[in-house]
């Protein structure tokens, strides 16, 4: 029964250590389902050798689909892009670096056989990572999961299985600071995490440094939820009602009493306090102001220099 397809995309940037090992666990691993299957590699401008890696690949083995980036677009957009050109009826998408074990993907597809569609990989451990990593992440995606309406699951990236229904929704969504985790549980359909260890990182280093770690979850934060813009009306309604507090203690110091309050540093830090509040809020608007800049703009979301996807 081979008449239903299975794709998986599979993001990469400077890979190059790591692309032959994962082809290698991966076909072990596809050989064993009942359906055909490909690999879409999505080349997010590396700048080493990955790109002819999956080149080379691509010559014995015309399951294994390429796209090249003509620049670095970052993580998502490259998965975006990969799912685009998906085809399966099924859609896994997987890390190059083998911290998503690919035998992982034999239960997830036993769990769409029993009639999931969205199968997602949830992390129990993570081994190797930064104390820093763990917290942060941690914190993240418990406080998205506070000021958003619908559930994001906790402790889960992007290595999952899609059914084709959901891989067409997202191909439907067409904005451009795009957090994709986020974006499929929002469309809801039949969901189930299955728990597994995260393993090391093969070879290499993290491509996701604190910047762009900080990037993408304010790119979180602002696809899903209002919650900071409204928290700048509870932080005004909060000084406001303060400063009312402390005005009338003042005026009543100075016309009933002979004591008065005096001194500059205290004048001086309720302006610096208020200042970072205004500059923090003025921020947050700037942040969602932004997301509506490029989205008003239409531009592409990636620009590809090359694809081959024949079979
Ligand atoms: N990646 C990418 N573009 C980027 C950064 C990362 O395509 O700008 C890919 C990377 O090659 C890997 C996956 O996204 O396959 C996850 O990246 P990484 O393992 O560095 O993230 P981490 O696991 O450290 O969070
Ligand atoms: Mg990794």
């Amino acid at each position: 029964m081979k008449d239903k397809k299975l794709s998986v995309v599979i993001p990469i940037f400077n890979e190059e250590p790591n692309i032959e090992l994962l082809y290698q666990r991966l076909r072990q691993v596809l050989e064993n389902i009942a359906y055909s299957w490909d690999l879409i590699f999505v080349n997010d401008g590396s700048r080493d050798n990955s790109g002819n890696i999956v080149k080379q690949l691509r010559e014995k083995d015309k399951r294994v689909k390429y796209i090249e980036f003509a620049r670095n677009f970052g993580h998502q957009i490259a998965v975006t892009a990969g799912v685009n050109h998906a085809s399966g009826d099924m859609v896994v998408i997987i890390d190059a670096d083998l911290q998503d074990p690919p035998e992982l993907i034999l239960d997830m597809v036993q769990k769409w056989e029993e009639g999931y569609e969205v199968v997602y990989a949830k992390r129990k451990k993570r081994k190797g990572e930064t104390w820093f990593k763990l917290w942060t992440a941690r914190v993240f995606y418990r406080l998205l999961r506070k000021i958003t309406s619908f559930d994001i699951p906790l402790d889960t990236g992007d290595f999952r299985l899609m059914d084709k229904k959901v891989a067409d929704n997202l191909r439907n969504m067409p904005e451009r600071s795009r957090f994709i985790r986020g974006m499929v549980a929002w469309s809801g359909f039949r969901t189930i995490g299955i728990e597994y260890e995260r393993d090391e990182r093969h070879a290499g280093e993290t491509k996701y440094p604190f910047k762009k770690m900080l990037r993408f979850a304010i790119d979180g934060i602002t696809s899903f939820s209002y919650f900071p813009l409204q928290l700048a009306s509870y932080l005004g309604i909060f000084f406001s009602v303060i400063s009312f507090i402390a005005i009338t203690v003042v005026l009543y110091l100075h016309f009933f009493t002979n004591k008065t309050i005096h001194g500059w540093t205290s004048t001086i830090l309720a302006v610096l306090f208020i200042g970072g509040i205004q500059l923090f809020t003025l921020g947050i608007i700037g942040e969602y102001l932004a997301r509506i800049g490029t989205d008003v703009k239409q531009r592409p979301i990636y620009v590809i220099r090359e694809k081959e996807l024949d079979d």
